[in-house]
């Protein structure tokens, strides 16, 4: 259940610095009513992620879990006219969506979506081409499997986050169990021991409630 108070707060602070986009909204739409859940990240977490692109001017983007490419849009909309962005997705019905989304953007020749268990696309990237930024939002119990092939593909100054690592601080109670925390649980072990990277946990709150993006930039 979502705090109407987070939701407000969400809408006060996009009315000021998050402009209308057309095709950010029809990608919302037309995935609702093509029966997508709504597991999007949030405008105000959108733009962030577009920002972060922006700052580090990022041409190679990989992001894993495109749904309807919403947080994808985003990214393409950083991207220099030369920019690049590969997507990974299991499901071909979500693909196709976001593809139609793609399309409406004008985006559709920046954007390449890979159907199939992400672990197995990642692993068929080469990593003489290496990503500037790699985004970590599909299933949470392969996360250490994504985080491991991210490193792979990534290189000296390249960003990684990953989604959802917080969940309303369920990650962290010692009474909560499965292999959604446990998937969240593991990365934070790796990264704990990984000294090639530094990283941080940022919680947020908003639209979609609370929870946060580990932020880990390659050394
Ligand atoms: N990044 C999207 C956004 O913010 O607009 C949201 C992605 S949604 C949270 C997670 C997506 O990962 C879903 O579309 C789901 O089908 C996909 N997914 C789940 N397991 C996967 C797997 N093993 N390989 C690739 N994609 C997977």
């Amino acid at each position: 259940v979502i705090d109407e108070n987070w939701v407000r707060s969400d809408r006060y602070h996009n009315s000021f610095l998050i402009r209308p986009d057309v095709a950010l909204e029809h990608a919302l739409k037309n995935s609702d009513e093509k029966g997508l859940p709504q597991i999007s990240v949030s405008a105000a977490q959108g733009k962030l992620l577009q920002l972060i692109s922006q700052t580090i001017n990022a041409k190679r983007i990989l992001e894993v879990g495109t749904l309807g490419g919403y947080s994808t849009i985003w990214f393409g909309r950083a991207l220099p006219a030369d920019g690049h962005i590969i997507t990974l997705e299991l499901e071909e019905k979500h693909a196709t969506v976001a593809r139609q989304n793609f399309e409406y953007a004008g985006l559709s020749s920046k954007i390449e979506v890979r159907v199939g268990p992400a672990v197995d696309s990642m692993k068929q990237l080469p990593a003489e081409e290496p990503f500037d930024l790699v985004f970590i939002d599909a299933d949470k119990p392969s996360n250490p499997a994504y985080y491991k092939e991210a490193r792979r593909l990534t290189r000296k100054g390249s960003v990684i986050i990953v989604d959802n690592v917080v969940r309303g601080g369920r990650v962290a109670d010692p009474a909560e169990e499965g292999p959604y925390v446990d998937g969240v649980r593991e990365l934070l072990k790796v990264l704990k021991e990984d000294e090639g990277v530094e990283a941080t946990t940022i919680a947020n709150v908003g639209e979609k409630g609370f929870d946060g993006f580990t932020y880990i930039l390659v050394l």
